[in-house]
């Protein structure tokens, strides 16, 4: 491929400068990998090239695309991290370090301790400069999409990282174009039958769905305009693969469960047309209770906006339609990439005054990565690390919302031992009690998204049992309750030897 033909399917533009820079890294990446080759025979260049127009569907900077397309270069050929330093800067230079860092986990036939270690390395990276897992993110997703000429043990090795670390990494960062196609590429590789069994199930139910949903996109177009809503596009989507197998899993494998297996999206221009359709069409279909999702008001932890409700249409059929505006479209693909690049891409600026993207000091502070720099400061044993980040970091998140209406950003299964050694480092230790909503609740009472949390606090610091670990969800709770008890712990262990010492 030429740089021209490169260059012109990046469906936006750069400055001159930035096309100087990203020719220069194309040009330097195609020599460092003359000769060499793919599994698939190809030229090996092609893999760095289609990387990077992955990439770009996330607009991302020059910098980025030109570290995209040397990401493989410092590790594979005669050209070192020196000479890309020396060329092309520290910046694209720290980026392909970071990338070439992560890529030993897929060279390297690891044992259990050298994979964790490369996974921390991930994160360490990660928390230093998001870019370096957006670039690592495109690599896995191009890798992904070639796995067939890969030797099958190897295959299913890779199949299982993307899905257990790669995807919720994407959803994490609410890059939901990208989460979605590794999912159900992994999931093809890792369960091929459990893959077969739900497309084909997917697929016989498919074409009355379709025709079901058509008439339902219909009436909506007509509820909408006879309401005077202002519209840009009513579209349908189909559930994807993966998450169609996991919900089935929740509900015994019954498809009729499924509420969502087709859904309509309704674009609008602002977010009081958000509103005002959710308003139209409930006063054309009802809908069911408890199912109007309002993620504008409470956005989900990765920034995701939208507004669900799930209805009967006029035929007594259920489907879920969600509403949202061409922003929060956008973000829903892009995801932190959308704020992350915002100014330099100088996309236009599409917020109507409600809502406005997260400045990138805002993102900086993203619980998660705090999180994870916390985890990182506390854990020395690779295999602890591990273990606290299955429970912390690939759970999903709830929010629940402090009396005055802070929002806490927490994992499923969080209890108000969590809330409130979040709220507080210390506010755990003085704990008497919680209010949910109002009522008191027990301790280790299972708090859900949208709950309204207060403490009850004592003056006195309580104490503290060793249930309160099994309590505790989160990361931050568990290792302030482990100090506590070692601490408290080595207290009786004194006073006994003190008893047994006068004994004597
Ligand atoms: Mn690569």
């Amino acid at each position: 491929m030429s740089f021209e033909e490169f260059i012109n399917k990046i469906q936006y533009s750069f400055s001159k400068e930035d096309i100087e820079l990203i020719h220069r890294a194309f040009d330097t990446a195609g020599k460092a990998h003359k000769g060499q080759k793919r599994f698939s025979g190809e030229d090996y260049i092609i893999h760095p090239i289609c990387a990077a127009l992955i990439l770009a569907s996330i607009f991302p900077d020059a910098t980025t695309v030109a570290a995209t397309l040397l990401h493989d270069v410092s590790e594979d050929t005669k050209y070192t991290l020196e000479d890309i330093r020396k060329e092309f800067g520290e910046k694209i230079c720290m980026l392909v370090d970071g990338v070439t860092k992560l890529g030993t986990v897929r060279l390297r036939n690891s044992t259990d301790k050298s994979y964790m270690e490369n996974l921390r390395k991930m994160f360490v990276a990660t928390s230093k400069d998001i870019r370096v897992i957006l670039i690592k993110l495109a690599d896995r997703l191009h890798n992904m999409r070639t796995i067939e000429y890969v030797k099958p043990a190897k295959r299913k090795r890779i199949a299982q990282e993307t899905l257990e670390i790669y995807a919720p990494i994407a959803n994490r960062l609410g890059i939901g174009e990208w989460k979605d196609e590794l999912e159900d590429r992994a999931f093809e590789v890792v369960e091929p039958a459990e893959y077969e069994k739900t497309v084909a199930l997917l697929k016989e139910r498919l074409p009355e769905s379709q025709i079901r949903i058509n008439d339902l996109q219909k009436s909506l177009v007509t509820i909408l305009r006879t309401e005077g809503v202002k519209f840009k596009q009513v579209k349908g989507r189909v559930k994807r693969i993966y998450s169609l197998y996991k919900k089935l899993k929740k509900y015994d494998g019954d498809i009729s469960k499924i509420y969502d297996l087709l859904a309509l999206r309704v674009i609008v221009q602002s977010t009081p047309d958000c509103y005002s359709t959710l308003g139209a069409i409930h006063k054309h279909l009802q809908p069911i209770p408890g199912r109007v999702k309002d993620f504008i008001a409470l956005p989900k932890p990765n920034g995701y906006r939208s507004i669900h409700t799930t209805v009967f249409s006029e035929n007594r059929n259920v489907f879920e339609i969600q509403i949202r505006t061409e922003q929060m479209d956008d973000q829903a693909e892009r995801g932190i990439a959308a704020h992350w690049f915002y100014n330099e891409q100088g996309k236009p600026d599409v917020t109507d005054g409600y809502t406005e993207a997260a400045s990138r000091s805002e993102l900086e502070e993203l619980q998660w990565v705090q999180d994870l720099q916390d985890l990182q400061e506390q854990t020395r044993d690779s295999k602890e690390f591990f273990d606290q980040l299955k429970i912390d970091f690939f759970r999903d998140r709830i929010f629940v919302l402090t009396p005055k209406g802070d929002v806490k950003d927490l994992p499923e299964g969080a209890t108000p031992i969590d809330f409130a050694f979040s709220v507080h480092t210390d506010l755990g230790f003085y704990m008497l009690g919680a209010k949910v909503n109002g009522k008191m609740v027990k301790i280790d009472h299972e708090l859900k998204s949208g709950d309204v949390v207060e403490i009850i606090k004592t003056k006195k610091p309580v104490k503290i049992s060793q249930d309160w670990l099994n309590y505790a969800k989160t990361t931050a709770a568990h290792h302030k309750i482990r100090k506590y008890l070692n601490e408290n712990q080595s207290g009786i262990f004194n006073t006994l030897k003190n008893m047994i010492v006068r004994k004597k």
